[in-house]
């Protein structure tokens, strides 16, 4: 079972080290100056007088041999000093003349013939030769009961001066401490209500040191257990501000009398998990605006922060599987509308741009061309070389016609070995420049880049067609440039013809060069 001693209060451990220090001063000044007088030295001194003058009475009247005298005078020295206890005139024959109180009980011969302290012996003289001796008891010098010990001017001291001293020591350190010691002049309600308060408080002097806390605070730590007061709030080793060392908020509070902005600390706890907690510090100003100090408040936010690192790291979750997600749709949208062996656009993405480009564009008065394009005998590559250098020829001239578009030119494989690019913007002279350049490019590029097929040669033919025509619609634009195209293939193919009315009259069945009939989505 631990026992419990009783705390004293600041200001009582203070007396009590006062006092100590008096009553310590006080021995060794009585020691080095003999300051309280030896009552044994002062008694002999005071007996040897007072046995003289007696021994000097009596011899008078011994010698005037007035006998009654002598016996009052014995009696009466008796009766007048409380410290002689028995007094009496012998005779050198032993003989005992006169005596007053009980001699022979307190009488006590002393052993050399010398006087002591309690029995003085005093020679008495008559006509040159020693008559007799007066003898005196006296009562000890020690004290012999309590009272008298207590009487004594060295106990005396120490039991006034220790008590009276140490209560008027803790009466003024208690109205001194009213200034460091709040705990004394807080009355006990306010100090309860003080630590109701679920976060930890610390009032704080000007200097830094901690002049109250409240259980709160006193919770924080194991080491907060023990008497903070006193202590400089800066100094306490597990109060560690979180993250990059910055002043402390009460610090800063001290230096610009103005509440600090909150921070984070951690306090590390050996054995336990630590405490974060955000710490704010307001001064406290006293009636004329002086800061007298400070108070600062520890708020517990571990439960909040471990919330918060949780909620971080599930966002983090959430924005990784967002990102995977985005990603994700991006290949879907690829795949959806792209062509899996060229990425060119496929049909239904090729329209679904091309239409409201047309429309705008015809709204706007401004043209749009058209080119379609299509491998010379590709059926014979397929044959001669196989499937698998046919995909690698449709991949070369993708590549060719990539290159040579602008940023709005859009490129669809329309189905098999066809193409079609639409040129928002461009007038049919220059989509015919293009169909001539491109034309030419995979006449001399495509055939080159397929290593398993020496000296492959691979040409193109294509038909322009632009809204100049009138085509009321993508898919008439389409149809337009495909019947050019269609008349470059019956022309005598690897060549690029500009649609016009003309072409209508020519021999052969425009209705065959249908490239949407001929690759349906
Ligand atoms: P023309 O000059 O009149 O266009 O003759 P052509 O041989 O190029 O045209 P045709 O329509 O007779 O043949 C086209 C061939 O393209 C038929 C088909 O097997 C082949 N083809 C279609 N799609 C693919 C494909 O994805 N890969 C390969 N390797 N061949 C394809
Ligand atoms: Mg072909
Ligand atoms: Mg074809």
């Amino acid at each position: 079972m631990k026992i419990r001693t009783p705390r004293l209060t600041p200001a009582a451990r203070i007396a009590i080290g006062l006092i100590s220090l008096v009553v310590t001063l006080l021995l060794l000044v009585d020691i080095a100056l003999n300051m309280v007088p030896d009552q044994t030295d002062m008694q002999r001194k005071i007996r040897a007088s007072i046995s003289e003058r007696i021994a000097i009475q009596v011899t008078t009247l011994i010698q005037a041999r007035e006998w009654d005298a002598l016996k009052v005078t014995v009696r009466e020295t008796l009766v007048r000093d409380p410290e002689i206890l028995s007094l009496a005139v012998r005779q050198h024959t032993g003989n005992i003349l006169v005596q007053s109180g009980n001699h022979l009980k307190h009488w006590t011969p002393p052993d050399s013939g010398t006087s002591t302290l309690t029995n003085v012996r005093v020679p008495i003289f008559s006509n040159g030769a020693q008559w007799g001796d007066v003898e005196i008891s006296y009562t000890p010098v020690t004290p012999q009961t309590l009272k008298g010990w207590l009487q004594t001017p060295l106990v005396a001291l120490v039991l006034v001066v220790i008590p009276a001293g140490f209560l008027a020591f803790y009466l003024y350190m208690r109205r001194t401490l009213q200034y460091l010691d709040p705990s004394a002049a807080i009355p006990d309600r306010v100090r309860e209500a003080f630590d109701a308060l679920t976060e930890g408080v610390t009032i704080i002097d000007n200097t830094g040191r901690v002049m109250l806390y409240n259980k709160a605070f006193h919770q924080l730590h194991p080491f907060a257990e023990t008497d903070l007061i006193g202590q400089n709030l800066s100094q306490i080793p597990w109060l560690v501000c979180a993250g990059e060392a910055q002043e402390p908020p009460w610090e800063y509070t001290q230096q610009h009398r103005t509440q600090a902005k909150a921070q984070l600390f951690t306090i590390s706890r050996a054995g336990e998990s630590s405490v974060e907690v955000i710490v704010k510090a307001s001064p406290i100003l006293d009636a004329r605006g002086k800061q007298r100090g400070c108070m600062v408040t520890f708020y517990d936010v571990t439960e909040l922060h471990h919330a918060n690192e949780k909620m971080r790291r599930a966002l983090e979750a959430l924005e990784a599987s967002r990102e995977e997600i985005e990603n994700k749709n991006i290949d879907l949208l690829y795949l959806a509308t792209r062509d899996s062996l060229t990425g060119c656009l496929n049909r239904r993405a090729f329209f679904a741009a091309t239409e409201p480009l047309f429309s705008k564009l015809t709204q706007e008065a401004r043209d749009m061309s058209c080119i379609m394009a299509d491998i010379d005998f590709f059926k014979n590559v397929n044959d001669t070389y196989g499937h698998t250098v046919g995909d690698q020829v449709i991949v070369a001239v993708t590549r060719i016609l990539t290159e040579r578009l602008c940023g709005h030119d859009l490129l669809c494989r329309m189905g098999g070995e066809e193409f079609c690019i639409m040129l928002p913007g461009a007038s049919e002279d220059s989509a015919m420049d293009l169909a001539e350049q491109l034309r030419t490019s995979v006449e001399h590029l495509a055939g080159n880049g397929i290593s398993s097929a020496k000296a492959l040669q691979i040409t193109s033919s294509f038909g322009v067609s632009s809204l100049k025509s009138g085509a009321s619609s993508v898919s008439e634009l389409i149809e337009l440039a495909d019947f050019a195209l269609y008349t470059s293939k019956q022309n005598g193919r690897n060549r690029a013809t500009l649609w016009s009315e003309d072409l209508n009259s020519q021999p052969g069945d425009p209705s065959v060069s249908n490239a949407l009939a001929r690759n349906p989505a």
